[in-house]
């Protein structure tokens, strides 16, 4: 419990130097309300995400331990979940596993102190979309879940056959055959250590592809890359 005393307290104490501004936040584009569950035992951090979330519109629900998150995920399945790896009962870890074996498929982006690779590597491994590491910028984090939104939207609408096959990212964007290969690992979220991993290459080979895959695509983050291969970019 040493450790979430000391994640509560980073994460506390940046709030208040990042969540209090609301008037940073008006070039940051609205979309259609959406249902967001926080999970945060954090109650003010909580509180502030869902001001802040309520104020772009969407409908927030707050739960404060890992049991309480999944009796809301099983009431009503919200449209994206940001979830805190400490919390009281169980950890975030468990939380994720169990909506994924329910069958949830929202959107999570963890929220998390715990900034180690191999702490992300666990998340993205149990199912998550996004990880951002506490402090964090309350600008970047709301630009985040809009882009995570707004792509689970486009998810949800009809086939639209944009999906980008092996020769069109080849001869449009002038990747190799294994940047290809790369291209589609990151687009399912996988680190570069997965990637290493998956492809049998050193961490730094791994690196220097997805390197060029980011560059080649014009992405500016790797979580574009899904949205270019879907060819929705
Ligand atoms: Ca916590």
């Amino acid at each position: 419990m040493g450790q979430t005393t000391q994640e509560e307290r980073v994460g506390g104490k940046q709030l208040s130097a990042t969540i209090a501004p609301v008037a940073l936040r008006p070039q940051i584009e609205r979309a259609a309300m959406k249902r967001i569950l926080i999970v945060e035992d954090n109650v003010d951090l909580a509180n502030g995400l869902k001001r802040n979330l309520e104020h772009e519109g969407h409908k927030v629900s707050v739960a404060g331990t890992a049991r309480d998150a999944l009796t809301c995920v099983t009431r009503e399945v919200p449209d994206l979940v940001v979830l805190d790896l400490g919390l009281p009962d169980r950890d975030g870890y468990f939380v994720l596993e169990q909506m994924r074996s329910r069958g949830v498929q929202s959107p999570v982006l963890i929220l998390s102190a715990r900034g180690l690779e191999s702490d992300k590597v666990k998340g993205f491994r149990l199912g998550a979309d996004d990880y951002v590491t506490k402090p964090f910028g309350v600008v970047e984090l709301m630009a985040r879940i809009g882009a995570h939104l707004r792509r689970a939207t486009l998810e949800d609408g009809p086939p639209t056959g944009g999906s980008m096959t092996d020769e069109a990212l080849q001869q449009q964007y002038g990747l190799t055959e294994r940047q290809v290969e790369v291209s589609r690992l990151l687009a399912r979220g996988m680190s570069n250590a997965e990637i290493a991993e998956s492809l049998g290459l050193s961490t730094y080979t791994a690196r220097n592809h997805t390197e060029q895959v980011l560059f080649k695509l014009g992405a500016s983050t790797r979580a574009r890359v899904g949205a270019i291969l879907r060819g929705e970019a």
